[in-house]
């Protein structure tokens, strides 16, 4: 069997290697996931939670080893990988929690002159096989975020995750053996997206396809899944205002964070800064010697706070679409120089909408400052995008801070907080081409479940 190797991606030290899968080895994973469905989907509520906790406490007790094996995988700054996993103990939580929590409602029957004498109400089933596949930007809390929701509700999964990062799937299918899920309900595959995870999403047993990734892979896979449910959560070109009465000491580091964390490969990453033009130059000063006390170099370090992208191909194309801006009349406030997968953090000013910069999604350590006077006009450039995710207000304003929730189209507005924050409960998801539906341990479960409705003749 062929077997892929994986690399540390700062030192380049292969550091595992995983069996690629082949055509026999879908059909027997989707086969299997099959089997286990109606077993696994009649299991109790509280059999399920349970086991779900007790894989929260498993990952819990090895969240130091999981986050070694993040930062090496994916080039992830320790520390930030450590918060990672500790998301995903969360992320499990939750979902063994909403495990007991999957219920339908009473329906007033005879509201209609038809439906007199007739009792009703709906219950949520789960909807059998979930096909998972997931990007290398967060591999253990994205894929937290499929299996977590679809096992709580009582669905088999059959999971791809990316072939850069199969490691920490791989210990997390061990930690969910390990907590005691039957065999089948979680089937692991590793293998390239266009034969493994294209297999997978045109597969009739596979009743609903979980996707986290690029807008053009997403757009196929709706294309190629046909009757299926689909959940696309993809990219986004991520904008924050800041207005002037904004306490700069607590909102510059926090851009900084949300420009440059895991290299700005996160989908909410702060790509897009409107600042106004009243402090416009403070901020600038302040953002960028917060940008230069960063420690850029090997994601193990504990003291890390920016490592490598995931691959030195992704890096010159960032490194190419920096050229073209400044070819264009942009300059370079900080970084831009490039060794390897290595891209300094980079501030751009003097910036124009068409740039791809600034109009296409980064996913590389780079951010645009760009000033402004109206506030509506910052409103109105934020939101002038084909993606619409998440963006952040930085205002005390409460007027504003409404403006801004009703004005801009996107499915989430972080006031006094940039486009990143996020906690893995609440309901996350895009419009437009950041996606279709809602991820959230609660929201997930509604989209990996079928509404199945009951109407009772006494
Ligand atoms: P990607 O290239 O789209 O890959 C994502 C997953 O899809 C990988 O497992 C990939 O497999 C698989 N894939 C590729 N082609 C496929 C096909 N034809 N059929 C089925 N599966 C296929 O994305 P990425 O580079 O890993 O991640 C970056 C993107 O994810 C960014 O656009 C980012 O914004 C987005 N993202 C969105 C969210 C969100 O919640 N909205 C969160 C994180 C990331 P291989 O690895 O084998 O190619």
């Amino acid at each position: 069997m062929a077997t892929l190797e994986v690399r540390d991606k700062y030192t380049g030290e292969v550091i595992g290697r995983v069996p690629v899968a082949d055509r026999e080895a879908v059909e027997r994973a989707v086969a299997a996931a099959r089997e286990a469905f109606p077993a696994w989907s009649r299991t109790p509520a509280h059999r399920r939670a349970a086991i779900i906790h007790r894989a929260a406490d498993l990952l819990e007790a090895r969240r130091e080893e999981i986050a070694t094996t993040i930062a090496r995988e994916a080039g992830k700054a320790w520390k930030h990988a450590l918060a990672e996993a500790d998301r995903s103990v969360e992320t499990f939580r939750f979902s063994a929690e909403e495990a007991k929590r999957v219920h339908g409602e009473t329906v007033p029957m005879d509201a209609s002159a038809a439906g007199e004498g007739r009792w009703g109400f709906w219950v949520r089933v789960p909807v059998g096989v979930v096909a998972a596949i997931t990007p290398f930007n967060f591999p253990l809390n994205l894929v937290a975020h499929k299996v977590g929701p679809a096992l709580a509700a009582g669905n088999s999964v059959v999971l791809k995750p990316a072939s850069t990062t199969p490691l920490t799937a791989v210990l997390l299918c061990d930690v969910l053996r390990e907590a005691g899920l039957p065999d089948g309900v979680l089937e692991l595959l590793v293998g390239p997206g266009s034969t493994v995870g294209d297999w997978l999403v045109t597969d009739r047993r596979v009743s609903k396809v979980s996707f986290t990734g690029s807008p053009s892979v997403g757009e196929g896979i709706v294309r190629a899944a046909g009757l299926k449910k689909v959940t696309m959560e993809l990219g986004n070109n991520s904008g924050t205002v800041v207005e002037p009465d904004t306490d700069l000491g607590v909102a510059v580091p926090r851009c900084v964070v949300s420009a440059f964390a895991n290299s700005g490969q996160v989908c909410i990453s702060l790509q897009r800064l409107y600042v106004h033009a009243s402090i416009f130059d403070d901020f600038t000063r302040r953002f960028l010697a917060a940008t230069a006390a960063l420690k850029v170099g090997n994601p193990v370090d504990r003291d890390c706070d920016v490592g490598p992208m995931i691959d030195e191909a992704e890096a010159i194309r960032a490194q190419a679409w920096i050229a073209e801006a400044v070819a264009g009349g942009a300059r370079v406030l900080a970084g831009g120089r490039r060794e390897g997968a290595m891209l300094e953090p980079t501030v751009l000013c003097d910036v124009t909408p068409t740039m791809k910069v600034v109009c296409q999604e980064a996913f590389a350590p780079l951010v645009c400052l760009v000033p402004y006077d109206d506030f509506e006009d910052a409103l109105a450039a934020m939101d002038d995008s084909e993606y619409g995710l998440q963006a952040g207000v930085w205002t005390n304003d409460l007027r504003k801070a409404f403006r801004a929730i009703e004005r801009l189209d996107c499915g989430g507005v972080m006031i006094n907080d940039t486009s990143i924050f996020r906690v893995d409960h609440m309901p996350y998801g895009g419009n437009r081409r950041s996606g279709l539906g809602r991820e959230g341990v609660r929201f997930a479960v509604e989209e990996m479940t079928h509404v199945k409705m009951v109407v009772i003749r006494p």
